[in-house]
Parts: structure tokens; sequence; C-alpha cells
């Protein structure tokens, strides 16, 4: 049953539209259950109606006529109860429901399972039997499991129909959602341009053309270089291969012939395809062929014929590798984006970035965040092949995308877009200016780092000091351990470029998903594995190397704190505070003149929540890592797109656990600053405001915003959005309520789409 449903699931997720999805999947289940009908009802959104799809076994012309409201007939009822239902006699039940079109009255059992995705009903699977009988156990089973399989099949089938503007129904342009993670914040409303490694065959997005007898000799020039490669090859290996294995390549060979796969190719480029997207299509579908066989050496073929498709396709890269078109506002797209991608853009047309793979880590948004370039990454739902070209929205505020946007969302975000032009235009003036609300409190703005490239970036935008400086992204962009004195010259180089302001400097924190490519950590479950500070107390040559070089860059500005990420027990701390002091030791010895430095830990992990006081009675300030802190507290994947929604920074636990951490810190009287995102959310700034952070540290693009928002509200207003929000247990109910208090301050500029995370 196993290897069945397997085998459906494949051939259903390799179908090129929905309607071939649903042809496939009533076929393939009335076979694998020797039912007599089996049918697809979808729920049309707009008319709330269970719409007849796809069957075998009803009447065909009734598809697409055939539907039924929620409250009606036994498909309506599965749909609604959200369980399956299994009758021996659907006629006896009160619910039953004739149409006369289905020809229906012949069958009396009847098995309908809910297809469910990401809890929204999206239809009803159903199977019938013309003999009264109850299905059994194990055929109830497979068809909920059948359903559950094809709900993300059908999802994505659905999303794209809806990229190319085709819908359920056919009925022109949709807009589509598609939810990631945030990689770099920002909003850019562009064209999606889709970038392709060399020579992989699968991620080749479809193209029109106009052009087909261009693109007809471009494939017949590749498949003339392939053929001429095959040949050499053969010829070369002539003397180590025995003939008969010297025929793979006349097989080879003949595969490339007109009355096979290259032929096929030919035909679909004649349909106004572009060869690569060709190629691809006849490739997959051989491939696809060859794997579902039994047959072990006919699997095999599979992989002659992906080699053959990705030879072709290098060819017609090479091609047309100078060609790639760039409009003015490029978003550009790819599975995996890598940074050497970047630079391809012309400069000037880059908005925005979106990646179906990586996650706010990943190198590529780094550099991002840097660059100050708004970037979607983990965005695993988009059917990223089929998106170059077409309108796109980029949220990288909340980690969503729009394909083919509606008029009114992408006048709303180009509202968003042109605000925040219009805000950096007038940052000289806001730079100069102190962030201190009305009522005359100062609020002290602080900025994350990795990069040198952040450091002119947030001295741009005013920040007073560093809050984190992620010391990780340096050790990640290297081949292997930078040494002490090439550690060394980077810190400096921070530490110079803000002097006398302060700069945190936070000691390693790899692990989870940091990954360094010269030392890797392979765990099943690495956000709760070696991660942060309980890597370099097992490695103290690292974690000495490293304080004695920011020691050291240190001299002469003393500008210097460290901070000590992950730290969730006492015993931790005491131990890294034991190796801070052996390192100061050391340096001082050496000749190097410089005082011992403030020394903080980050409260990110609940355990240092209900520790605060102990933390902070043995260093001289705290810092909260809400990002890790709200992963932690609500057991929410931070990088994880599927449970995004849960992961909420205003969520009562995290506000509570802030508000207490900030108690108990200024209880020992030991500042408190925050440094995860939810600090460049001028939102929630107020709120953390009003609970009495000593600084708040953000990324360099929300500095600007927060200061603007911070500079409106007085203390008194903030202390009392506060109140409210705590006094709330519903997380929604604190958006909505922190929402409408500010319209009605007449803040809601920065709080549109886009404008941050939380509302
Ligand atoms: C955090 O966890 O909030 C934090 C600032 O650290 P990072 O995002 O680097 O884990
Ligand atoms: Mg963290």
């Amino acid at each position: 049953m196993l290897n069945t449903l397997r085998k459906i699931v494949q051939e259903v997720n390799s179908a090129k539209d929905l309607k071939t999805a649903l042809g496939i999947i009533v076929l393939r289940v009335k076979e694998a259950m020797g039912s007599q009908v089996c049918s697809v009802y979808l729920l049309d959104p707009e008319t709330n109606r269970f719409v007849l799809m796809a069957t075998e076994g009803l009447n065909k012309r009734s598809i697409g006529k055939v539907s039924m409201a929620p409250n009606e007939g036994l498909v309506g009822l599965v749909g609604t109860r959200e369980e399956p239902l299994n009758l021996e006699n659907a006629a006896d039940h009160p619910r039953y429901r004739y149409f006369a079109e289905t020809g229906e009255e012949k069958f009396a059992s009847f098995l309908g399972a809910p297809i469910i995705h990401h809890r929204r009903v999206v239809g009803v699977l159903v199977i019938q039997q013309k003999e009264r009988r109850q299905f059994d156990e194990g055929e109830e089973a497979f068809l909920v499991t059948m359903s559950a399989q094809l709900a993300g099949v059908i999802a994505h089938a659905e999303a794209t129909g809806s990229i190319r503007g085709l819908g359920r129904q056919g009925k022109g342009i949709q807009e589509a959602r598609f939810v990631g993670v945030p990689g770099s914040p920002g909003a850019a409303v562009g064209r999606a341009v889709v970038m392709l490694p060399p020579a992989d065959l699968e991620v080749v997005p479809d193209k029109a053309v106009d052009d087909i007898d261009a693109e007809l000799k471009l494939f017949n020039n590749a498949l003339e270089g392939v053929r001429e490669d095959m040949r050499k090859l053969s010829a070369k290996l002539a003397t180590q291969l025995r003939p008969e294995e010297r025929a793979l390549f006349d097989v080879y060979l003949m595969m490339l012939e007109d009355a096979a796969l290259g032929g096929e190719v030919i035909e679909v480029i004649k349909t106004g395809q572009w060869a690569q997207g060709a190629l691809r299509q006849v490739v997959g579908e051989h491939v696809n062929r060859f794997e579902l066989m039994d047959d072990d050496y006919l699997r095999e073929r599979a992989s002659d014929v992906k080699d053959l498709g990705r030879r072709l396709l290098a060819y017609l890269q090479e091609a047309r590798s100078q060609s790639l078109v760039y409009a003015d506002n490029t978003i550009l797209v790819s599975e995996e984006l890598t940074p050497a991608m970047l630079g391809e853009v012309p400069e000037g047309k880059l908005v925005g970035l979106v990646s179906v793979l990586g996650s706010g880590n990943s190198h590529v948004a780094i550099l991002a965040r840097a660059m100050g370039i708004p970037t979607v990454m983990g965005l695993v739902d988009l059917p990223y092949s089929k998106v170059d070209g077409i309108e796109m929205i980029v949220d990288g505020y909340k980690g969503e995308v729009f394909t083919n946007p509606s008029e009114v969302l992408r006048k709303q975000y180009s509202d968003v877009v042109e605000e925040e032009r219009q805000l950096a235009q007038g940052l000289d003036a806001l730079r100069e200016l102190p962030c201190v609300t009305p009522d005359g409190h100062r609020m002290p703005l602080w900025v994350n780092t990795g990069l040198l490239a952040d450091v002119a970036r947030a001295q741009q935008r005013g920040a007073e000091g560093v809050g984190l400086y992620r010391t990780e992204v340096p050790f990640m962009i290297n081949q292997r351990f930078p040494s002490e004195k090439e550690q060394l010259a980077i810190y400096r180089e921070q530490l110079a470029a803000f002097h006398p302001l302060p700069v945190t400097m936070r000691t390693l924190d790899i692990g989870g998903d940091k990954a360094l490519s010269y030392f890797p950590i392979k765990e099943e479950n690495p956000f709760l594995g070696w991660r942060g500070i309980r890597v370099t107390l097992d490695h103290p040559e690292i974690f000495l190397v490293q304080t004695r070089a920011m020691l050291k860059a240190s001299e002469g500005l003393n500008n210097l704190r460290i901070l000590l990420p992950m730290i969730s027990s006492i015993h931790e701390l005491e131990e890294a505070l034991h190796l801070i002091h052996r390192a100061w030791g050391e340096v001082r010895d050496e000749g190097t003149d410089v005082p011992m430095p403030p020394v903080g830990v980050m409260v990110e992990i609940p355990a240092a929540v209900y520790q605060t006081k102990e933390l902070a009675r043995q260093v001289d300030f705290l810092s909260v890592g809400s990002n890790d802190l709200t992963q932690y507290l609500l057991a929410v994947d931070r990088n994880n797109p599927r449970v995004a929604d849960l992961y909420d920074y205003l969520h009562p636990a995290v506000l509570q656990a802030l508000h207490t951490v900030v108690r108990d810190a200024h209880g020992e009287g030991k500042p408190v600053s925050i440094c995860g995102e939810m600090a460049g959310d001028p939102a929630a700034a107020i709120l953390l405001m009003a609970m009495g952070f000593d600084s708040l540290s953000m990324n360099a693009t929300n500095l600007p915003k927060v200061k603007w928002m911070l500079r409106q509200v007085n203390m008194s207003k903030a202390q009392e959005l506060l109140a409210e929000a705590l006094s709330h247990d519903n997380p929604q109910v604190i958006h909505s309520s922190l929402q409408l208090a500010l319209k009605n301050l007449g803040l809601a500029r920065m709080i549109g789409p886009g404008a941050n995370k939380t509302l």
C-alpha cells in the first residue's frame, strides 16, 4: 500500500497542471482501491461551493458543472465536518442529494475524505461502489492518507496555476501569497528574474518565446555538440571499455535522434516554449516514466536520460549566458541564491531577493542585510521555476512574497516603498536628532552588525553603538578558522569605526542554522544541540583565541564589550568568565595594555529568564535575544515557514518573559538591552521602551523608523499601551489593540502592510 501511495504522489507531483494532477489522482486511486468511482471536489473560494473537478466512474460531462454548497449533499458534509464519512448506502443518509448529471443512482456505498491543507479544507476525495457495503478500516485509512498527501500537491498545483494567471476555473490572473522567513527587512515591488545554477535541469523555468526558429537552431546546435562529445568520449575510452560497454554511448546517440528525445523536444519548442524549458519538460517525463518502473535496470536508465539532459542544457546555457535581461526593478529568484548571483545583476537594478532554500542566516541573507536589499528566504512552496518575468512583491519584514499582486496590494506596497525612500531621504535630518520621546525619555538606539559593510550603513543611520556584532559572520565567509591575527584585524576595524561608541562583540555563535563549511556539525535537532557557548566551552582553544583577539583589538580604543550567547546555566557563565579572565591575563602578560571589558550574557533561553537575577549578579549587562527566546519559549522553529504564523514575539508569554527580565536585571542594578528583530519593529519598540529596556539594538534598515516612532510617542502613553498589552491573554488581541491605538494616535504611517512583523 505504501509503495502504491508513494508512486501515486510521485506521478501527481510531476503533472504539468492542476487538471492533469487531478486526472491522475482519480484514475490511480480508483485503480488502487478497486472501486467503481473516484472523484475530487475542490472548494472554490469565490463561490464557496465544492465543485466536481475530476472523476473516474461518474459522467465526465458533469465535471465543472456539478457543485454543492457546504450545507448540501454528502460532499458538503465531509467538507464541513472535516472528517471522513463511510456509508454502506448513501441514499439512506438524510444529507444525500441526487445529481442526475452524474449518473449517481447506480452507486450505493460512499467513502469521502476531506482534503485539508494548512487547516484549510481545499476539497473532498470520494470513492463509491455499486454494491451496498461498508468500506473497511484499511480502505478508510488509505483514502485518508491519500488525501493528506494530496493536499500539498493540490495546493502546489493550484499555486502554480495561479502564478500563470490560470486559476482553478481559468479565470484570469490571481494573486497568490507564499510564506517563507524574513531574510532582510524592507519591501519591494518588482519583476522576477529566475536565476539558475549552471546545468541544473530541474530548476529551468518555463518561458514563452516568439522566435521559435532561433530556439530550434540553439537546440540543434546543442544536439550536435553533445553528439560530438559522445563520439569523442566513446573513442577515448576504446582502450578501457569492452565493445559492449561502449554500446552505451550508442544508446545515448540514439536517444538524441529525431524519433526519440531529440524529436520530442523539438515538438515542444514548436509550441512556443524556449529550448531549455522544452528540454526540462521532455527529460522530466522520461525520467519519471523510468523511475516508476519496477525493473531495476530500467530505473537506472533514468539517470542516463538526466545526464543527457544536463549535457544538452550545458550547451544551451553556454549559448544564453550573456542574454539574461534584468528589469529596472529586478527581484532575483533562485532555488538557492548564492552571494555570487547578487554580483551578476547590474548595479541599481536589484530591488529584492527570493530564495527557495536557506534561512535568515544564509550567507546571501547576511549580505542582503548589509546591502539593504529586502529578502525572503525558505520559500519552499513557491513554484519558482514558473515565476520568471511575473510581477512580485517581496515583504522582507514578514517573510512573505506575493505573485501577480492585485492593484490594491501593489498600491499599498508601493506606498511603503515610497515612504521608505522618503524616510531614507530625510535621514540626514533624523540622524542628527536624538531618540527622545516628546515627554523627554531618552532611548539609545544601537545597531546589529556582522560584515564591515554594515558599519557604513549603521553610521549613515545614526546608530549610537553596536548592540550585537555577530562574530560568526566573518567566520562563516571564511574557508577555515581565522587566525588570532586575522581576527584581531577584523575586530579592530569594527571597534575603530565606531570609536568612541561602544561595540558589543558576541563570542562565536555557531550551530543551529549557522554552519561553518570547515567545521561541520551534523545533528538531528541542531537548535537544541551543540550551539553557541556549548561549542566554544568544549573548544577553549577557539574561545581563547577569539577573546584574545578581541582584547588586543581594543587596545587604545577601550570601547569593547563582550557578550556570551546561548547561556543556559550559571555554570556555563562561570566557565566562560574564567576563560575571559585567563585571556585577559595572557594578553596583559604579552604587553597589551587593556582594561577588562564589560561582559554580558544573552538571555535567549527560557532557563536564563528564570535565572536573570543570578546571571545579572555575575556580569556587567544583559542583552535579550528575542529571536531565539521567542523560538524556545513557543517551541516554534524560527526558520520553518510551516509554523511561521505561530512565531510571534507579541505572544503574551514572550511579553511577560521580557518584562520579568527587565525587572530582575534592574533589581540587581544591571542594564539590559534587547538585540533581536523585535527591537527593530516600531510598534514593538514602544512596548520595549515602556518595559524599561536601557537600549534597543536592531538592523540598520529599521533604525530610522524606530527613531521616528519613538519621537512621536510619550513614555506615559507607551506605558499605557504596555499595560493594556499585558492585560490580554490572546496574541491576536494584542496585535489589534496595539494597531488600533497607533492608528488613533495618527501613527499609522509606520504600520501599513510590510511595515513590520507584528502588524
Ligand atoms: C537572538 O537570538 O535574538 C539574537 C539576536 O541572536 P541570533 O539572531 O544571532 O541568534
Ligand atoms: Mg540568538
